[in-house]
């Protein structure tokens, strides 16, 4: 499918810090955003650890050895819910924000970090997103629980790369 659709976002305060807020309705399976940014390798992203702490946890995994680090672009202020209304997908080689449901005008855009983490990734949150069925922690993907890991796996919201990480163990 060819991502055209782009949505007005912005990035504004939202219940934790800054979030990305559309100011119009988003359908179901829409491109909310393309995921821009530098890539970087998995040695890269281990060496911004050490300058740059928040900039290496903005980074979302892009492939199997590489990292797009966002920057100040929108992908640094989709935040994580265990409720999301986004996904991310990797198409062509580039990664982009895609509605997982309709979005309604002035919600925040959210989206599950577990989907884009790896069993060789070693990164968790802690989480106090408050929705319901909130998992309390963040981490990689293979330890979602079933009935979420399924839903997910339906609705194409975890990328095939990640996926793959589990064969590479
Ligand atoms: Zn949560």
């Amino acid at each position: 499918m060819v991502a055209r659709a782009q949505f007005v976002l912005s990035v504004r305060p939202v219940r934790i810090g800054r979030g990305l807020v559309t100011s119009a309705a988003i359908p179901k399976g829409a491109v909310v955003t393309v995921l821009a940014g530098r890539q970087r390798s998995a040695a890269g992203v281990l060496r911004l650890w050490r300058t740059d702490p928040r900039r290496a946890a903005n980074c979302i995994r892009s492939g199997r050895d590489t990292y797009l680090d966002s920057g100040e672009h929108f992908g640094a202020f989709s935040n994580h819910s265990c409720r999301p209304n986004a996904m991310v997908t990797r198409e062509r080689g580039a990664l982009f924000l895609r509605a997982l449901r309709r979005i309604p005008a002035g919600a925040e855009i959210t989206h599950d970090y577990a989907t884009c983490l790896g069993a060789d990734d070693v990164w968790t949150m802690r989480c106090d997103c408050r929705e319901r069925g909130c998992r309390g922690r963040v981490e990689r993907f293979d330890r979602l629980p079933a009935a979420v890991l399924r839903r997910y796996l339906a609705a194409g919201a975890i990328p095939r790369f990640i996926l793959g990480t589990l064969e590479a163990d």
